[in-house]
């Protein structure tokens, strides 16, 4: 018995519940944001080392139970998952390369700490730096990309593979496979609708997810009935909007109408009752949609919004601002007419946006943000287009959801990220005020966790003042 008692004083002694188990970081008295349940839960402490949460509970529990090397008072402050923008572009030519790569700590800075990019004609340069900041070796948001693209013979983009049989389509996926994308982008500018199908049709079967602007002479359940993941630009929502849809299609494969005249056409025989069904039936497909709602705004108002003293351009190289010019010389060029079709068509993506999320089509929030995408600002973009779903009638929670949920989910991580909890990636924003209420918020950075790495105010500032300073040069 004595024995047995000494022994049991030694277990005691050998495992002290006192020590506190380590961790690099703790926050503090937060608000967490609960953006799944739409919730905040007060006087929560998180606890990060390394790159992950480690735990998440209520202030006095966690703070006994963590050391930290260094510890954040965010009594007051708000805690949620960093923003993704699932629709960017990394482009303009290899004299733009360093301008590209100076957007990734201004993306940072406005608390995006994961980008989807949706190719452009510098993959090789966007492939490096996915891995250095993987590695740590690089300061910027985790980058997904699909690598070149999948177009049809001499487009107008630079950087494609060219596609026009399924042979070059295998050879072509060949290609984005050995690259490691992690999806796969197919435009229509110059691709066949055959192509295009083939091209879904063959990702899927190689479980490459498929983001693409679907050719006008295939209906977008066409599309999606052949692999078709995600639908990018609501406009290509309106065209699934219309009872004419396969009619239009038609008028412009056989060159009776010309693109624009279509592109009007679907607007103009929009039907709401018909697409609240095709929605539905879309959404039952398991298609995501990105709708990048202020692109096509900033677009439709060029008319009349004057961006020449947008603080945005101040952030942003003068090789990127000069690519802006192409979007307004187009404008410039645009009849009274085109200039009414297009606020018309603005204004309807406005009420088609909260039809898609009630029909329970995945949301994804991207901006285009990147060359050529005139005043769509890199970091900025990204809290202009959430404000606009809100205006749209989504709520506050809906819009953050598009962003920190729908992204991951997309891409197949949402076991690691999409709420403040243990386990998931220390990539997260510390508000001053509860976005849940006005997502506005989230342009109120007190701090942001890149990769568990902290950079409060003074280093956003710091980050901000460096990209001003680089542009301006
Ligand atoms: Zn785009």
């Amino acid at each position: 018995m004595r024995v047995a008692l000494a022994a049991l004083a030694t277990l005691i002694a050998a495992s002290p519940v006192q020590a506190r188990e380590r961790a690099d970081l703790l926050i503090r008295g937060a608000s967490v944001v609960d953006v799944g349940h739409g919730r905040i839960v007060p006087r929560q402490a998180v606890a990060v080392r390394g790159n992950t949460i480690v735990a998440v509970g209520p202030d006095r529990a966690i703070s006994k139970r963590f050391g930290a090397k260094r510890t954040i008072n965010a009594a007051g402050k708000f805690v949620m998952p960093g923003l993704w923008d699932m629709h960017v572009h990394f482009g303009g030519g290899p004299e733009l390369i360093a301008e590209n790569k100076a957007l990734l700590p201004l993306y940072v800075a406005y608390g995006i700490t994961t980008v989807r990019d949706c190719a452009a004609d510098i993959s090789a340069s966007v492939l490096e730096w996915r891995a250095a900041v993987a590695k740590g070796q690089l300061l910027g948001p985790t980058i997904y990309t699909s690598g070149p693209k999948l177009e049809g013979y001499k487009p107008i983009w630079k950087g494609t593979l060219e596609v026009g049989t399924p042979a070059e389509v295998n050879a072509a996926l060949d290609k984005l496979h050995a690259m490691k994308v992690d999806f796969v982008k197919i435009t229509d500018n110059t691709l066949k609708p055959d192509t295009f199908l083939y091209a879904v049709k063959e990702a899927k079967r190689r479980g490459l997810r498929t983001s693409a602007h679907t050719p006008y002479a295939l209906t977008i359940d066409q599309a999606v009935d052949d692999g078709l993941s995600s639908i990018e630009h609501i406009d290509y929502l309106i065209k699934a909007g219309s009872p004419k849809e396969a009619e239009i299609g038609a008028a412009y494969a056989a060159g009776k109408v010309t693109y624009g005249a279509a592109t009007d056409a679907f607007v103009d025989s929009f039907d709401a009752a018909y697409a609240r069904k095709a929605y539905r039936r879309l959404a039952a497909k398991g298609v995501y949609a990105t709708p990048t709602l202020n692109m096509g705004r900033i677009l439709a108002f060029l008319d009349r919004e004057d961006h020449s003293r947008d603080e945005g351009l101040a952030y942003i190289g003068p090789g990127l601002r000069k690519t802006y010019e192409w979007r307004i010389e187009r404008a410039a060029k645009a009849t009274p007419e085109e200039v009414a079709a297009r606020h018309k068509e603005h204004e309807l993506s406005m009420k088609v946006l909260p039809m898609l999320q009630a029909a329970g089509i995945p949301i994804l929030a991207g901006t285009d943000a990147g060359y050529l995408n005139s005043f769509n600002y890199p970091g900025e973009g990204l809290h202009d287009e959430l404000e606009l779903y809100v205006k749209a009638g989504l709520t506050p929670q809906q819009a953050l959801a598009s962003s920190v949920l729908t992204g991951p989910r997309f891409l197949g991580h949402a076991d690691r990220y999409g709420a403040v909890q243990t386990g998931k990636a220390a990539d997260l924003l510390i508000l001053n005020a509860n976005p849940l209420k006005s997502v506005g918020a989230t342009r109120k950075i007190s701090a942001v966790l890149l990769h568990g790495r902290l950079l409060d105010r003074a280093a956003l500032d710091k980050l901000l003042a460096q990209a001003k300073a680089r542009a301006s040069r």
